[in-house]
C-alpha cells in the first residue's frame, strides 16, 4: 500500500489584497514601526499557514515566507553581506532592505529574474564575505508554526548549489570552494532543525534542471554525501522545478529521503518510465501547474497521478504543485467584475491547494468519495472550452514571415521619407505619469468623471507633451502613453478573448507586484486600439510621431496563458492580432511603428537545448506582427532588463530598422557584443540611466555617446535614453532630456 500525502511548495507571500506591499511600504516610509510591521506580516503569515491547514494539506511549507526575496534571506542568514553595507549590523531589519533597495552611498544590489518566471531575485555577491550563520531563518519559522498553531511544518532552503549557482562574484571554478565553504552552515540549519524536531525540510535544487556540468554534478552528489552523513534525524526532499531533471538517474539515487519532481513542464515522467525511481524515496509529484492560474482537469491529473504511481512504486507518494505558489494570486474568490465562465476556469493559490486535495483523496480513498469535485472540474472545463475564450482551431500562421526588401534597401526609402538627421534623438514610448494622471485615471474608473473628460484630459497631455517635445527639438516624438497604465494590461483591456481581475496580483520584485492579464487561448483584434492617440498627437506637429505597441513574446511571458494550446501556437495568434493594430497604424499614415519586446528571453526555458525553438518562434512572432508593412515604414523595437551575448541572433533576426536598448546596468557587455557582431541595422543604445531622479551632465551623455561611436557607425546610431520616462517628475525629465539633445547637436559636428 502507497502513503498517499499532499503538500504545499510555497504559499503567496503578498495576501489576499496585498496587506504585504502595504505593510513593507508603509514601514519604509516611516509611517509605521518596527514591531507593527513585523505583527502585521506575522498575522498574514499565521492566516496563510491556518488555511492550508483548513484545506487539508499535510505538509505544509514554512519559511517560505520573506520580507523581500527569499535568495537575500538566504545570503543575509549567512552573512553574504556586499562589503558597501557591511558596516551595519549583518542582523538587521534595516541592513536587508537597504541591501535591496539601495542607500545613500551604497547601490542596491544587482537583481535578476528568477529562472524563466517574472519574479526577480536579489543576486548574493560572495566576493570578500565571511559565511557564518547569523540566524536561522527556518527553524525561527519552524518554531512559530509550531508554537502558534501546533503545525509540524516544512521549512523551505534554497539549496547550496542553487544558491552559489545564482550568485556571482567568484570565478567559475570556485564553485565548489563556494559550495564547501557554505556546507557546515547548511548542515548545522538542518541538524538545529532535526533537533528541534521537524520531520521534513524541503531544500531547492532547481538548477537540477538545467544543464549541469559533469563536474557540477559531482558537487551536487559531494554536497548531499556529506549532508547524508553529518545530519541526522531529518528528512529531505530534494526539490526541483520548471523542467526534466538532467543527470536523472544519478540525482534519483542522491542520499536524500525524497525527490519532488515537476510533471507539469518537462518530462519527467518518461524518465521514470524509462529508468524507474527508488522504491525506498518518497516521491514528490508535482501535479498542480504552481505558475498557472488556470483551473486543472482533475479526470487528467488523476490520470498522469495513476501512471506516476504505476512507474514508481514507492511507499509514499506526494501530490504536490509543480513549483511554490509564489507566482499565483492567492485566492479568485474576492474577483467580483469577472465573467462566470472565466471564474469557473480559473484557480489561484487557495483553488489549487482545493485540487491537490481533492486528488488526494481520490488517490487514497478512491474517486468516488471526491466525484462532485471532479464532476465540478469537468463542468467548468467544459464551459471554458466551448466559450468564446477558447480556440480550438487557431488560424494557421506563417512560419516564414520576413520583411519583403533587405534593410539597406528599406533604410534608403524610409530616409527618402523621413529625412531625419544624423544621430537621430528620439524616446521610448512612455512620459512621466504624474500623481495627476494617475488620479484622474482612478477617478474614471470609478465613474467619477465621464469618459469624455478622461479621453480629453489625456489629450491634454499629450498636446502639452507635443509642444515640450518641440521645444526640446527632439527628432521623433512620441504620444507619452498616458492613457497606459501597465504596456501588457492595455492590450490585455482591448485585445478580444483577454480578461483582467481586480486582485489577481504576484510578486514581481520586492514590494512590487504585477497583475497579468488570463489568456484563455482565443485572441482577436477587433478594432484599432491605439491609432485614435497617435493620430491626435501626429495632427499637433510635423515631425514623426511613433506608434506605440507591446510585442507578442511580451505579451504572453507577461500574461497567465492557458496550457490547452501550445505556447508558440497562442504566441503566434497574438501576434497576428497585433499585426492588424500595426497595419491600421500604417494606414492611418503613421510612418515609424515601435514594438516593444522588454521580456524576449523570459521564457527561456531551463534546459538550454530548448534555446534554438524558443528563439526561432519569438523571432518569427515578432516578423509576423511587423513584416506585411511597407518597406518604407519603419519598425522599432525596444529591449530592457537583458543578457545580449546570448541572444545576439535573435535580436538580429527579429530585423527591425532601428532597435533601442537599456545600456546603464549591463556594464559595457552590450557594446561589446554589437562590436563582435558587426551589427548593421540602426540602433539606440541608451545615453542615460532613466531609473534614478538624477539630470545626467553633459560631459557624461557625451563620453556615452563617444563610447557607443567608438563601434557603432555614426550613421547607425539613435540617441535615447535608457528605457520609458513614466516613473520620473517633469521637471527632471525635461532637464534631462535637454542635456541629451545638446549633446547630439555637439556630436553631429563632431562626426
Ligand atoms: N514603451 C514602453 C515605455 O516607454 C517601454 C517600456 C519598457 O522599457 N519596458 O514605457
Ligand atoms: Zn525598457
Amino acid at each position: 500500500m502507497t502513503t498517499i500525502l499532499s503538500a504545499n511548495l510555497g504559499y503567496p507571500r503578498i495576501g489576499e489584497k496585498r496587506e504585504w506591499k502595504k505593510a513593507i511600504e508603509a514601514f519604509w516610509k516611516g509611517d509605521i514601526n518596527e514591531a507593527s510591521l513585523l505583527n502585521q506580516t506575522k498575522q498574514l503569515r499565521l492566516k496563510a499557514l491556518k488555511k492550508q491547514k483548513e484545506q487539508g494539506i499535510d505538509v505544509i511549507p514554512v519559511a517560505d515566507f520573506s520580507f523581500y526575496d527569499h535568495v537575500l534571506d538566504t545570503a543575509v542568514a549567512f552573512n553574504i553581506i556586499p562589503k558597501r553595507f557591511q558596516h551595519h549590523d549583518p542582523s538587521a531589519l534595516s541592513t536587508y532592505f537597504a541591501i535591496a533597495r539601495g542607500e545613500k552611498d551604497a547601490v542596491a544590489a544587482e537583481m535578476t529574474k528568477w529562472f524563466n518566471t517574472n519574479y526577480h531575485y536579489i543576486v548574493p555577491e560572495l566576493k570578500d564575505t565571511e559565511p557564518k550563520l547569523i540566524e536561522n531563518r527556518a527553524l525561527h519559522y519552524y518554531q512559530e508554526a509550531k508554537q502558534e498553531l501546533d503545525i509540524d511544518g516544512k521549512p523551505v532552503i534554497v539549496g547550496p548549489v542553487t544558491f552559489v549557482k545564482l550568485a556571482k562574484g567568484y570565478q567559475e571554478d570556485e564553485l565548489e570552494s563556494w559550495v564547501n565553504k557554505l556546507l557546515p552552515l547548511y548542515e548545522q540549519v538542518l541538524q538545529e532543525l532535526a533537533d528541534a524536531g521537524a520531520t521534513w525540510v524541503q531544500v531547492d535544487e532547481p538548477v537540477l534542471g538545467t544543464n549541469l556540468s559533469e563536474k557540477e554534478i559531482e558537487i551536487v552528489e559531494n554536497v548531499y554525501q556529506t549532508i547524508a552523513q553529518n545530519v541526522n534525524g531529518i528528512q529531505i526532499i530534494l526539490q526541483t522545478y520548471f523542467e526534466t531533471v538532467q543527470h536523472y538517474e544519478r540525482v534519483i539515487q542522491l542520499p536524500v529521503s525524497g525527490i519532488g519532481l515537476d510533471f507539469v513542464h518537462g518530462d519527467n515522467l518518461s524518465l521514470i518510465q524509462k529508468f524507474g525511481f527508488p522504491t525506498d524515496k518518497v516521491l514528490g509529484a508535482g501535479i498542480i501547474n504552481g505558475r498557472n492560474v488556470w483551473r486543472a482537469d482533475l479526470e487528467e491529473k488523476y490520470q498522469l497521478l495513476e501512471e506516476v504511481k504505476q512507474a514508481a512504486a514507492v511507499d509514499t507518494l506526494i501530490v504536490q504543485p509543480s513549483s511554490s505558489l509564489l507566482h499565483v494570486p492567492v485566492t479568485k474568490q474576492l474577483e467580483e467584475k469577472l465573467d462566470d465562465v472565466v471564474k469557473g476556469g480559473l484557480s489561484f493559490a487557495d483553488e489549487k491547494l482545493t485540487e491537490l486535495h481533492t486528488l488526494t483523496t481520490a488517490l487514497r480513498d478512491g474517486k468516488e468519495t471526491v466525484k462532485e469535485a471532479f464532476l465540478a472540474s469537468t463542468e467548468a472545463i467544459d464551459a471554458l472550452n466551448q466559450s468564446e475564450y477558447r480556440n480550438q482551431t487557431p488560424e494557421a500562421a506563417r512560419q516564414d514571415a520576413k520583411r519583403d526588401l533587405p534593410f539597406a534597401e528599406r533604410k534608403k526609402r524610409q530616409q527618402e521619407k523621413l529625412n531625419l538627421p544624423l544621430l537621430p534623438t528620439t524616446t521610448i514610448g512612455s512620459l512621466p505619469q504624474t500623481a495627476e494622471v494617475k488620479r484622474t485615471r482612478t477617478k474614471w474608473r470609478k465613474a467619477e468623471i465621464t469618459n469624455e473628460q478622461y479621453v480629453q484630459f489625456v489629450e491634454s497631455e499629450t498636446k502639452k507633451w507635443i509642444q515640450i517635445q518641440e521645444d526640446l527639438d527632439l527628432d521623433v516624438l512620441v504620444h507619452g502613453e498616458f492613457e497606459r497604465t501597465d504596456m501588457v494590461e492595455y492590450f490585455g483591456e482591448k485585445l478580444k478573448g483577454f480578461a483582467v481581475t481586480e486582485f489577481g496580483w504576484v510578486q514581481s520584485y520586492g514590494s512590487r507586484c504585477v497583475k497579468p492579464p488570463l489568456l484563455a487561448g482565443n485572441v482577436e483584434w477587433e478594432k484599432p486600439i491605439t491609432v485614435k492617440e497617435i493620430e491626435y498627437a501626429q495632427s499637433l506637429t510635423d515631425k514623426p510621431v511613433k506608434g506605440m505597441l507591446t510585442g507578442p513574446v511580451t505579451i504572453l511571458n507577461w500574461s497567465f496563458v492557458h496550457e490547452g494550446l501550445p505556447r508558440f501556437n497562442v504566441q503566434d495568434q497574438i501576434a497576428l492580432a497585433l499585426e492588424k493594430e500595426v497595419l491600421a497604424l500604417e494606414k492611418a499614415g503613421v510612418g515609424i511603428i515601435q514594438v516593444d519586446e522588454p521580456a524576449l528571453r523570459e521564457g527561456l526555458p531551463l534546459d538550454r537545448l530548448k534555446w534554438p525553438a524558443y528563439f526561432d518562434a519569438a523571432v518569427n512572432a515578432f516578423l509576423l506582427a511587423t513584416s506585411t508593412v511597407k518597406p518604407e515604414t519603419q519598425i522599432h523595437t525596444h529591449m530592457c532588463y537583458s543578457e545580449f551575448g546570448e541572444i545576439y541572433e535573435a535580436i538580429d533576426g527579429l530585423d527591425a530598422d532601428v532597435i533601442s536598448i537599456e545600456t546603464s546596468r549591463s556594464h559595457g557587455e552590450m557594446v561589446e557584443t554589437f562590436e563582435t557582431n558587426d551589427y548593421k541595422k540602426d540602433i539606440g543604445l541608451g545615453v542615460y540611466d532613466i531609473h534614478s531622479p538624477r539630470v545626467p551632465t553633459l560631459d557624461e551623455l557625451e563620453a556615452n555617446i563617444k563610447r557607443a561611436l567608438e563601434t557603432i557607425d555614426v550613421e547607425q546610431f539613435w540617441i535615447n535614453p535608457d528605457c520609458g520616462l513614466k516613473t520620473r517628475q517633469e521637471p527632471e525629465t525635461i532637464a534631462a532630456l535637454e542635456k541629451m539633445v545638446e549633446a547630439a547637436k555637439l556630436a553631429r559636428k563632431e562626426y
